[in-house]
């Protein structure tokens, strides 16, 4: 069986997180922590970063940062992991979901025009698998209506928007380092602070709303409760685990490029209305290697499809249900209509991928899908209980 996902491992977490022991430092914002911010910061460019226990936790500080209130209202792509509206809500705002674009999974900014209102204070994009939004278009709507703009930037790990790194466009953003992302720390995330008026606050919030970080640098003689906050911050033993990871980067994404360009030339020639579509990556966005989807005909395509590959020894998996359908959301009532995000629901499949996977499973992979589909159009149709 070739798996979904496989964590990657440098080989050197280990010998790092002995270091942080040896150091006898094992809380947050030490050695290694700092060594992680100034990676990113430099490579990255962004203003200020904070290392966080999750994405999660990451999104939850920007709520907080922005100073959503109860009735202020969020939106956000309804095609999104559920932390994303999660953390607006623990604040008491109300989300406003917007659709995906037609042709690919991201938040279609036609759609985000017409959502906005006197009550809205902010738009949170995702960058679904890696790849961009139209930032241009979003930060020109945000300015004309005077919102703040969080990118979710959990898949987008160097990847890039005209240039522009991802993460260091919005007024603030959250990247994720979970085992099911590029580069991982088992749970881990960071929030990267664009926006320089929100750069003391977040440090504050970060430390469980206290003063300590400033305090640590000299800059007031005792450190207080300032603010509201909680503790946001990974001990030094996820960070070392995390730097391990930093210096295989290039590696690590170079094999995922790999990877996925076999799958794009192996699955190219079957790209067609009667198939499937593959990813869509347009002009001004870049591609991280985060995931590799298809997407199919129809629901029964992909149900069908699925079942196929996994007796091909190959696991692939659909992906989010539209948070605007959930039965949280909707509390009972009937949803409104998203079409292209209930699309993607029904018809996306992401194919293993992950630094190991060899050639010849790649290979296995895309003959798996071309197998599956040989089989005749005739027998995608509903098969009972697959
Ligand atoms: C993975 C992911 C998250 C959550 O990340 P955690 O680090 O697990 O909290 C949030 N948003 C998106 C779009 C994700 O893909």
């Amino acid at each position: 069986m070739i798996g979904f996902n496989k964590p990657y491992f440098s080989g050197k977490e280990l010998q790092y997180i002995q270091e942080a022991i040896r150091l006898e430092k094992l809380s947050g914002n030490g050695e290694f922590t700092q060594r992680c911010q100034s990676f990113f910061e430099q490579r990255y460019g962004f203003k200020k970063t904070l290392l966080t226990q999750s994405c999660t936790a990451a999104l939850e500080m920007a709520a907080i940062l922005l100073d959503i209130k109860p009735g202020d209202e969020v939106i956000m792509p309804s095609y999104t992991f559920v932390s994303t509206a999660n953390a607006f809500v623990l604040r008491g705002a109300k989300i406003v979901f917007a659709d995906s674009n037609e042709n690919e999974p991201n938040i279609s900014v036609a759609h985000v025009a017409q959502l906005i209102s006197a009550k809205t204070r902010a738009i949170v994009v995702v960058h679904y698998a890696g790849v961009a939004c139209d930032m241009d278009a979003i930060m020109a709507l945000a300015k004309k209506n005077n919102l703040f703009v969080v990118e979710d930037a959990a898949q987008a790990i160097d990847s890039f928007y005209r240039n522009k790194s991802l993460g260091s466009i919005g007024h603030v953003a959250a990247f994720s380092f979970h085992e099911t992302k590029n580069i991982i720390s088992g749970e881990g995330g960071m929030l990267v602070i664009n926006d320089e008026q929100f750069v003391k606050r977040a440090e504050i919030i970060w430390e469980k709303g206290t003063n300590r970080s400033a305090f640590f640098r000299g800059e007031v003689d005792k450190y207080n409760w300032v603010d509201v906050g909680s503790s946001f911050l990974p001990s030094e033993i996820t960070a070392a685990f995390l730097w391990a990871q930093l210096e295989q980067l290039d590696f690590i994404q170079q094999r995922r490029k790999q990877h996925w360009q076999q799958y794009w030339d192996g699955l190219k020639e079957m790209a067609n209305a009667k198939f499937f579509q593959l990813p869509v990556i347009p002009e001004y966005a870049t591609n991280n290697a985060h995931i590799f989807y298809l997407s199919t005909t129809s629901s029964v395509a992909q149900r069908v499809l699925l079942y196929c590959l996994k007796h091909a020894g190959v696991q692939a998996i659909f992906h989010y249900l539209p948070l605007h359908q959930s039965p949280f959301f909707t509390q009972g009532s009937a949803p409104a209509k998203l079409p292209n995000a209930e699309r993607f629901a029904e018809t996306l499949i992401r194919l293993p991928l992950f630094v190991e996977l060899t050639h010849s499973d790649i290979a296995q992979a895309c003959a798996a899908v071309k197998t599956c589909f040989d089989l005749k159009h005739a027998e995608l149709q509903p098969a009972g209980n697959p």
